[in-house]
């Protein structure tokens, strides 16, 4: 087990996330999940023609059928891509539902958190 980041070998176990074990780098406190995998070593320009297949339709079994390459690591690549795209980008597919509830939860957390317990009343408002 090596750091995604540093190489590092020095891991600590912290914690399950999805029911997936995850661990902390010790040396750079980069966290990552059991399953990390860095895809092989493709060139950009394999890389470039799946993402462009990809983009203009093709589904990742077919990209894997023409190109070789592994579908997840199409996937892998295409949100490594989209978090580098502006936030103009719109992706046509829907966030999992894991990832909504996620957000909300977070929506939830800072609502509460921006009360702090203090109710507005209407002397609190200038007119
Ligand atoms: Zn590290």
């Amino acid at each position: 087990m090596e750091c995604p980041d540093c190489n590092s070998t020095h891991i600590r176990k912290n914690g399950k996330r999805r029911g997936k074990q995850n661990h902390i780098c010790v040396d750079c406190h980069r966290q990552f999940l059991d399953c990390y995998a860095p895809p092989p070593g493709y060139s950009d320009e394999v890389k470039r023609e799946c993402l462009k297949m990809s983009v203009n339709g093709m589904g990742f079994r077919a990209i894997e059928r023409v190109k070789g390459v592994h579908h997840t690591t199409v996937i892998y690549w295409l949100k490594q891509v989209g978090e580098h795209l502006p936030d103009s980008y719109a992706p046509e597919s829907i966030p999992e539902v894991g990832e909504l509830d996620e957000l909300e939860t977070f929506v939830g957390a800072k609502k509460t958190k921006s009360g702090s317990g203090q109710p507005l009343t209407t002397s609190d408002l200038e007119f």
